[in-house]
């Protein structure tokens, strides 16, 4: 099913392309910001329909997503698998874990939904608290692939709806600084959501 185009992304102002400097320090030519792309609850729940469509054949019977990013697709797509609930981990004392009473029935069919996979690291910090608790994961979903890898998740299957490249540089080895390009703070900007 269709998937999000880069103009998707771009119209919704969740795709900046310029000279940024991200949260880790390095420099990049685009700044992805997926939270204005689930600002509008109709493109959240379109989004959420087409992954739970893709990865129906997995069965999941739970969906868990890691808060804050995976919250939003995360509910999206355990409401379009119908009678599937949603769970979120979060972090305590820097360790991903489940709380608040969320409880995984020992043998359940765990479906993983991420915003955006970068490394794939905070993913899979969520599957290993899903095994701990003696759930299987089944599949993982994300809206953004940005690993530069098809399948991080390999040998489970794995689906994002855009797959993206951001560069990014250490910053002695930017080539937007070496050209003198005026380096912008993502995530300032005073102005109004751009729709
Ligand atoms: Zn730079």
């Amino acid at each position: 099913m269709g998937g999000i185009t880069i103009e998707d992304m771009t119209a919704a102002g969740a795709l900046l392309e310029g000279h940024f400097k991200l949260s880790s320090g390095r420099h990049s030519s685009r700044y992805m910001q997926c939270a204005l792309y689930l600002a509008e609850p109709a493109r959240a729940e379109a989004a959420g329909r087409q992954l739970a469509a893709r990865l129906k054949s997995a069965a999941a019977q739970i969906v868990v997503a890691p808060a804050l990013g995976g919250v939003i697709i995360g509910h999206e797509v355990a409401r379009a698998l119908v009678d599937v609930p949603f769970f979120f981990t979060e972090r305590a004392d820097g360790e991903m874990v489940l709380r608040r009473g969320f409880a995984i029935e020992p043998g359940s069919r765990v479906l993983v939904v991420e915003d955006v996979v970068t490394t794939g690291g905070s993913t899979r910090e969520v599957m290993d608290v899903v095994s701990r608790q003696g759930g299987v994961v089944v599949g993982v979903a994300a809206i953004v692939n940005r690993s530069g890898q098809e399948n991080p998740f390999a040998p489970l299957p794995f689906t994002a709806l855009l797959t993206v490249e951001v560069p990014s540089w250490a910053p002695e080895a930017c080539p937007l600084c070496a050209s003198g390009v005026p380096l912008a703070k993502p995530g300032s900007r005073p102005d109004a959501i751009p729709r």
